[in-house]
């Protein structure tokens, strides 16, 4: 994952532990998954128990690792909707320059 936006520069990792919240939306999307489907296939009864824990316990122990940047992303995004942050400093002009650095070529 980027440090930072490359297109705004915004530093998504505030600080250290910032993407532990990301652990709410990717649980709470996996337990409402697995709640709004597997308990309608279990009710209809053409699943056995034993076939619907199998599938479901893969389905909680894959889903979260596809759903992981997805996760940071909307916790990143919840974050900046309830916490903006105002204004991020410009670069400064005397340092932020879009030509590359060639000074090191003269002291060769
Ligand atoms: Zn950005």
């Amino acid at each position: 994952m980027n440090e930072y936006c490359p297109a705004c520069d915004y530093k998504f990792e505030r600080a250290p532990g910032y993407f532990l919240g990301s652990i709410y939306f990717n649980y709470g999307l996996t337990a409402l998954l697995l709640l709004v489907t597997f308990m309608p296939l279990h009710w209809t009864g053409r699943y056995s128990g034993d076939t619907l824990l199998a599938i479901g316990a893969t389905f909680s122990l894959l889903f979260p690792l596809w759903f992981f940047r997805y996760a940071r992303s909307l916790w990143v995004g919840f974050d900046q909707y309830f916490d903006p942050i105002e204004t991020q400093d410009e670069p400064d002009e005397e340092t932020w320059n879009d030509e590359p650095d060639e000074s090191w070529r003269e002291s060769l």
